[in-house]
């Protein structure tokens, strides 16, 4: 039977963070594993008074078929939302999707044929590289500092692969690493696209929580040709399980998302997307996100320090102003498929690295998230990690 799959589908494994996180929801694994919120922060009751509400006032509405390009009130809201941040668009430019995840999808649907160059971080997001994996485009990693991409580096690359149809960038806490690509770094970005005719996937569901440092105005802010696709979600803000995010950009991209979408299907969530709309009417959706990012600054603060305290001291890692993610780097005699082996065996959890790199690489990184667990559980499953490293390290 092995033989009826579709020759695309042995390039696409389920993601070892899946795997993974399938062994941390047994209770006793304290997990740095998933990318999941705190889910003691999600906004259960008034969730529930605005589920109410829409089905009170709309019921049928928010059960039926609608539009493929969302729910225009939610629509409008966004675009107030990313006006704030410096994203000028109108309710044309933006599409529902279900999940920013939808819209990675989509993307590589939208624009990639078997061959076409990516480039994107080294390393980056593995949900995203599984998803244009699919077409078997080469992926163009270019090296990061603590400021994200190196924008040198990104031109050498673009002018050994000027046929490079677009950057994939997480400018804002990126994961894996945590790190957020400078101002300037943005506007030259922007200077390179131009120059070299491609465009910009800017993938950004944590620009949002941020919790140090000064704010960055996102790519798509400094985009004076139209071509940064810019995609962002409700997961980390709000609720992951509702599946909601988006994509802005130009229209003329918009109608082939939208012409795509409706082949995956027709729509997005009418119910969700309501409720969604439905509670940043009733409540403050800022002072919930301010609350989101006070526990993660802390828990952030907690796990810095405990690096700290109980990893050897050749380990570097970065330090996050936002978002959910460490990224560490063991010395390079480490494995940390086989760290993560003894962690388990301790019943705590992490992600290694290498599969964030497309072309294989970082054997001695891993990836640790800090919103999921509190801060006692930080400690206890940190002190458990350390005691491995020393262990390894020897
Ligand atoms: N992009 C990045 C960089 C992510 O980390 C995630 C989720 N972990 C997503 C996209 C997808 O998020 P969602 O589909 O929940 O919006």
């Amino acid at each position: 039977m092995h033989s009826k799959f579709a020759s695309r589908v042995n390039r696409v494994k389920s993601s070892e963070t899946r795997e993974i996180l399938k062994v941390t929801e047994r209770p006793e694994v304290i997990s740095f594993a998933g990318g999941l919120p705190a889910p003691e922060l999600f906004p259960i009751q008034p969730i529930q008074a605005a589920s109410n509400a829409v089905l009170e006032e709309n019921g049928a509405g928010s059960l039926q078929y609608s539009t493929t390009e969302g729910y225009i009130p939610l629509r409008t809201v966004i675009c107030g939302r990313m006006k704030s941040i410096g994203i000028e668009s109108d309710i044309n430019k933006v599409l529902i999707t279900s999940g920013s995840q939808q819209a990675i999808d989509l993307t590589g649907r939208l624009f990639l044929e078997e061959g076409d160059t990516i480039i994107c971080e080294s390393p980056t997001y593995l949900a995203a590289i599984n998803a244009f994996k699919i077409y078997n485009p080469s992926f163009v990693e270019v090296e990061m500092d603590q400021d994200g991409m190196i924008m040198e580096e990104l031109e050498d690359q673009l002018k050994k692969h000027p046929e490079t149809k677009f950057i994939y960038t997480i400018p804002d806490f990126q994961n894996p690493t945590g790190r957020t690509m400078s101002r300037s770094r943005r506007e030259r970005m922007i200077e390179l696209a131009n120059q070299y005719d491609v465009l910009i996937v800017e993938d950004n569901p944590y620009g949002a929580v941020r919790f140090a440092g000064e704010a960055i105005p996102p790519v798509k802010h400094f985009d004076t040709e139209g071509r940064v696709i810019y995609i962002s979600t409700f997961s980390k803000i709000f609720a992951p399980g509702l599946r909601l995010g988006w994509i802005c950009a130009d229209e003329l991209f918009i109608e082939k998302y939208v012409a795509l979408k409706q082949s995956v299907d027709l729509h997005t969530d009418s119910f969700a997307q309501m409720i969604t709309f439905k509670y940043m009417e009733l409540y403050d959706i800022d002072a919930h996100i301010e609350t989101i990012r006070a526990v993660y600054k802390d828990r952030c603060d907690v796990m810095l320090r405990c690096i700290d305290e109980f990893f050897p001291a050749n380990v570097a890692h970065s330090v996050p102003e936002g978002g959910l993610f460490i990224w560490v780097e063991l010395p390079k005699s480490l494995d940390s498929r086989k760290v993560l082996e003894e962690c388990l065996k301790n019943h705590v959890a992490f992600v290694p690295g290498a599969p964030f790199f497309p072309n294989g690489k970082g054997n001695h990184t891993l990836r640790l998230n800090y919103s999921n667990m509190n801060e006692d559980r930080i400690v206890e499953g940190m002190r458990r990690i350390g005691e491995v490293l020393r262990q390894q390290i020897g």
